[in-house]
């Protein structure tokens, strides 16, 4: 706290020394000026609780001194006792009193009454300070309040009793306003609901709220801004009370909108596409769910296309991911353009589809739209600048007929769809009686498979192959073959398909793979050098999405002691078409090692002549299907022939399987195929058999 002070302004030394000896003892400051002049020098510098004035003074006496003083403002109010020798003058007295002297001292001066008169000025001056202080510390405590509430994220509105706003911090006026004028002074309910009757502004939850003294929340409000613009916000009410008394209020609140924008972008990412903007997997899941609880109660029925791209895969691969991207927004496009409005579809995945017709007239209704659909994908679609043709295939399933739950109903819908996928595709098929049977007789022969390991119902035949100049035998086949107690002999084709979506041909296959290497072992062991055989074992795609599976496949033949280069893989063009690049990868390992690769079926998949010089493969099979055609039409016999010579210009030996006739044979040697199988020379035999002819 500053620190008391007087001053004595006396042109007399021996007067000011009296004087300041007499307030020696009272806990204060004395300064002394010997002038007018002096004394408004000190003056200006400093604060006094009370100036002792000597009247006359050479140059300026006391009066001007004082009416110097009094020119200041900030000085107007110091008090002044006039210190003089005139006696009791009237006029002289007048004239201080005039100019704002408290008082007069005689000279010489009463010890006691200075003393006393003196105290008084101090104590004020010591309250006046204090006041001072603690005033300034208040104000200090508003500014940084001011300035904390200024620059707070939220805006802080507050209101008097009557919900009018009186103060706005810059949050809130730039929330609700350009202006900060036109926010202080109106009513809250300009910013609340602008449009809203008095009768309703009333009810509202806000004004209740205020009105019954309470704290209220609410996290999803709207405020105004301008009244004619909306925006979402989280706002805290509070009342405020003094005796029990609502005499205002305060309202704190938050812009939300980026926050709900960000959630937003949340959940359309969990539920829709980002690709094609259609429901994603998950939607169509709780929209199938929905759809079949209300056709439950409503007793209606829904119809669900499963749509899959024929050749997607081929157009991704040859003009390129975006191409791709684009044809799958064209398609989605397409899609949507051919269902009613109440009606879904979502992209189930990569280049799936998924319909719901909800309650439609009858079940037909869902053949007229597959046939819009394969219609309108008929036409060529415009990528890029490509021209591609999309063709699809698609399965429908109807509630209830063909499953009671979602998940029956999609399973129904995807098994037709793969059914019109083997019907030669670009078609739709509705789900069957027999397709129902099939998945029925999918899982009992899962289920049988599983026990026939160990049961020994499975065992390997052995096909031998041919060499077609000199007509001797080269090497084997290795044909699964499964006799169940009950239900009989199983052909490869029924359970190879229904083991690979089980993962149990994984197993399957390393057991084939394992008796075949034993006994083509134990084969050329009795075999001279230039007669040495080979064994040709059948791989499916799945096997090849083992872990290492070349590494693996090298180690078994390595223990199995056989020369690896009297192993062959045969491989179908799927299996290349499943995952191109690690398949390649892998197959470039185990030619490295010796392995030989084949080709498998050749001509019914759907790599082309053109690609095969890109595909590491030692061998090629002619599909039984191209050789039925020998002799049957000119172009049956064009056919195989120009295969025969493409392979052989890229040194690739040619082997002719399912070999029936002699025509057939007869043919096959002109064109210097290399190789034949077939029911000509020998059906698959077993073991035994098998070793008898290679005996002969
Ligand atoms: P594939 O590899 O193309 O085998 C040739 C199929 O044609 C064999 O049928 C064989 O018995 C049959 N065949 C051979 N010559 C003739 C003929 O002159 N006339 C007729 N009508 N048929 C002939 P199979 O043994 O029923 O095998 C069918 C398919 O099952 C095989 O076709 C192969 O894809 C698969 N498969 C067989 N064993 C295995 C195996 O161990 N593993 C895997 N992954 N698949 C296997
Ligand atoms: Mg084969
Ligand atoms: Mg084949």
């Amino acid at each position: 706290m500053q620190e008391c002070k007087v001053l004595i302004v006396d042109d007399d030394t021996i007067n000011q020394i009296v004087l300041a000896f007499i307030l020696e003892n009272l806990e204060l400051k004395v300064d002394t000026a010997s002038s007018g002049k002096q004394a408004l020098a000190f003056i200006q510098a400093n604060e006094y609780a009370v100036i002792l004035m000597d009247i006359q003074m050479p140059e300026m006496d006391g009066f001007e001194c004082v009416s110097h003083i009094r020119k200041n403002p900030d000085r107007q109010h110091i008090p002044v006792i006039f210190v003089t020798s005139e006696g009791k003058n009237r006029k002289f007295i007048d004239q201080g009193y005039h100019l704002g002297a408290v008082d007069y001292l005689q000279k010489p001066v009463d010890g006691d009454i200075l003393i006393s008169k003196v105290k008084v000025f101090k104590s004020l001056f010591d309250q006046r300070m204090a006041l001072e202080k603690s005033l300034l510390e208040s104000q200090n405590i508003q500014r940084k309040n001011d300035q904390l509430l200024n620059f707070m994220a939220e805006g802080v509105l507050g209101l008097d009793k009557n919900n009018i706003i009186t103060f706005a911090n810059i949050a809130a006026c730039t929330l609700l306003t350009s202006d900060r004028e036109k926010v202080v002074g109106r009513p809250i309910k300009d910013f609340i609901n602008p449009s809203a009757s008095d009768e309703l502004w009333e009810q509202s939850e806000f004004n209740q709220a205020f009105k019954g003294g309470l704290c209220n929340q609410h996290d999803d409000a709207v405020f105004w801004r301008n009244a004619h613009e909306n925006f979402p916000v989280e706002y805290t009410q509070a009342a405020i009370l003094e005796d029990s008394e609502i005499v205002g209020g305060v309202v704190a609140f938050q812009d939300i909108s980026e926050r709900k924008r960000d959630r937003e972008k949340l959940i359309n990412l969990a539920r829709f596409d980002q690709l094609t903007q259609l429901p994603n997997r998950n939607m169509y899941w709780e929209f199938l769910s929905k759809a079949i609880a209300s056709a439950k109660r409503e007793k209606q029925q829904i119809a669900i296309l499963f749509i899959d791209l024929d050749n997607f895969k081929q157009i991704n691969d040859s003009l390129g991911h975006d191409a791709g991207d684009e044809l799958l927004i064209l398609v989605a496009r397409h899609l949507k353009s051919c269902i009613r409005e109440g009606d879904i579809v979502a992209r189930v995945g990569g280049d799936e589809f998924a319909i719901l017709l909800l309650n439609p007239r009858d079940i037909q209704v869902a053949a007229t739209i597959a046939t819009k659909i394969l219609a309108q994908l008929y036409e060529p679609i415009h990528v890029f600048s490509n021209d591609v043709l999309a063709r699809a295939s698609i399965g429908i399933a109807v509630y209830p007929e063909n499953g009671l739950s979602g998940t029956h109903l999609t399973k129904a819908a995807d098994t037709a769809m793969y059914h019109a996928k083997s019907c030669g595709r670009n078609t739709y098929k509705y789900f069957s009686r027999e397709m129902h049977e099939r998945i029925q007789d999918d899982m009992k022969i899962t289920q049988e498979l599983h026990k026939s390991i160990h049961k020994n119902q499975l065992s390997v035949n052995y096909q031998p192959k041919i060499e077609i100049q000199n007509q001797h035998i080269v090497g084997f086949e290795a044909l699964i073959r499964w006799l169940h107690p009950t239900m009989g002999q199983i052909s490869p084709e029924r359970f190879i398909p229904v083991a690979e979506s089980s993962g149990l041909i994984k197993d399957i296959g390393d057991w084939v793979l394992l008796q075949s290497l034993e006994q083509a072992k134990q084969w050329n062991d009795c075999l001279n050098e230039n007669n040495k055989i080979t064994m040709s074992v059948n791989v499916s795609a799945i096997q090849f999405q083992q872990h290492h599976f070349a590494r693996h496949i090298i180690e078994l033949t390595h223990k199995s002691g056989l020369d690896k280069s009297l192993l062959e893989l045969e491989i179908t063009e799927s299996t290349l078409m499943k995952n191109p690049e690690e398949t390649i990868q892998q197959l470039h390992i185990l030619r490295d090692s010796g392995i030989k690769i084949s080709m498998d079926d050749f001509g019914t998949g759907y790599s082309s002549l053109s690609q095969l010089k890109e595909l590491p493969i030692d061998v090629l099979k002619i599909d039984k299907s191209f050789i039925d055609e020998i002799d049957q039409s000119k172009s049956g016999n064009a056919i195989v022939s120009s295969i025969i010579d493409l392979a052989h210009s890229l040194d690739i030996t040619v082997v002719a399987e399912g070999v029936e006739h002699e025509n057939q044979l007869d043919f096959l040697q002109q064109k210097h195929c290399d190789i034949v199988q077939g029911y000509y020379f020998s059906k698959p035999l077993n073991k035994e058999n098998s070793t008898s002819f290679l005996l002969q």
